[in-house]
């Protein structure tokens, strides 16, 4: 008999634990390796919203990301919904009437695709969804009731812990070993232990780029920053993704909101103290929603976000390197379920899944 593959996965962010979930079901012999504690990078200081109304541009990622959408569906049933998954919808609603012409023809663009949008008043958003947000009256408000967030840290303690896996965690990879023929042998960790196997999955996040590099690949990767906020009030106030006029909002958990601003991460390259932005993160938020107005902050990050250089995903394998996949992607949360059934699939039964044509390693090459 066949003995089973000898895979690691090298990063327990979102990615990767869905790579060694589905893995682990179908027999492989998984390691799973962090540098740091699984669930703890970029995937913890992510805005977390699960969506593919945000992902229009291209045909094939838009396509990508609805079966993201699909797979956590499936996902929630297989392990249960817990305290990670929060299907409940996302609200937004714009300030200038050519961004609110914007919003209602992307709404329109969305409902064509077969994507399902609710259009309503401000007032009725308002009375009906989110009571404690200062929509104006008459702005148009677009309800997408399919998309949802994620608690990313939490998601990932449910796969590792259904996961038949060994752990090697706290422990970064520091080389990779490969045979005559260029295929992957080992893996060295920084505590000095060697590891024997036949496949490694890159899924460092922003240190994908690194781990390529110790194989000589050179994965080019944006820098693209991005500040995340929790705040703590008695309650949160909202129910739901929310993207107000420059800022994000959502809840996490029932005391917490993340707040979020891609006009603000857009000043972090040209050198603004990210505390201040912080600041004006929070004041816009208690601008928004009144009831956060006692709010205190519990936390900030900015983090990187991990988006190989063209903006899309790099998954599936490298030819010229027996052995080796790639996991990288921003929308990670979005994409984590879907990529770790195709790629644990294309490495099982060697099937490259036709939705990742756009997205394979191979364009970049060696
Ligand atoms: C501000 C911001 C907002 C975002 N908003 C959204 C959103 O709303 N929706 C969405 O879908 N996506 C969003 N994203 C993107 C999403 O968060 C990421 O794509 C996703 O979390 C990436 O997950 P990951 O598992 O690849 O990375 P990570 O969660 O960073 O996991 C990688 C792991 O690899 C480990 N590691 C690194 N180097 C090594 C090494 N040498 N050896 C061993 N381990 C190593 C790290 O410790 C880490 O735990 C956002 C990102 C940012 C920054």
């Amino acid at each position: 008999m066949k003995r089973p593959y000898r895979v690691a996965v090298i990063g327990v962010g979102v990615i990767g634990a869905c790579v060694g979930w589905h893995l682990s079901r179908h027999g492989a012999q998984v390691t799973l390796i962090d540098a740091d504690r699984p669930g703890e990078g970029v995937t913890d200081w992510s805005f977390s919203w699960v969506n593919a109304s945000n992902k229009t541009a291209r045909r094939s990622y838009f396509d990508l990301n609805i079966a993201g959408m699909a797979a956590y569906r499936d996902l929630a049933t297989a392990i249960g919904p817990d305290s990670w998954w929060h299907p409940s919808g996302h609200l937004r609603w714009t300030d200038d009437v050519a961004a609110q012409a914007e919003l209602l023809s992307t709404a329109g663009r969305l409902t064509d695709l077969g994507y399902r949008v609710e259009i309503f008043m401000g007032s009725e958003a308002r009375h009906r969804l989110e009571p404690a947000l200062t929509i104006p009256d008459e702005a148009p408000v677009v309800l997408y009731p399919d998309e949802a967030w994620v608690h990313g840290r939490h998601l990932v303690g449910r796969l590792v812990s259904k996961t038949d896996a060994e752990h090697r965690f706290g422990t970064a990879v520091s080389a990779i070993g490969t045979a005559p023929d260029g295929s992957i042998r080992t893996i060295t960790l920084s505590d000095g232990t060697r590891l024997d196997v036949d496949i490694i999955v890159n899924a460092a996040g922003p240190g994908a780029a690194h781990i390529a590099g110790l194989l000589g690949r050179h994965l080019p990767m944006r820098h693209e920053p991005g500040l995340v906020l929790r705040i703590s009030s008695a309650r949160t106030p909202i129910h739901r993704v929310v993207h107000a006029p420059h800022l994000a909002l959502r809840p996490d958990g029932d005391t917490t909101t993340v707040l979020h601003s891609v006009e603000l991460d857009a000043l972090l390259d040209a050198g603004e103290d990210p505390a201040a932005l912080a600041r004006q993160l929070h004041e816009a938020a208690r601008h928004v929603v009144p009831g956060l107005g006692d709010s205190r902050v519990t936390g900030s990050r900015v983090a990187e976000r991990p988006i190989p250089a063209d903006g899309y995903p790099s998954v599936g394998t490298v030819p010229s390197v027996p052995g080796y996949y790639e996991a990288v992607s921003h929308s990670g949360i979005t994409l984590g379920p879907i990529i770790g059934r195709l790629l644990a699939t294309e490495i099982l039964n060697g099937e490259r899944a036709e939705s990742l044509a756009d997205f394979r390693p191979e364009r970049f090459l060696l």
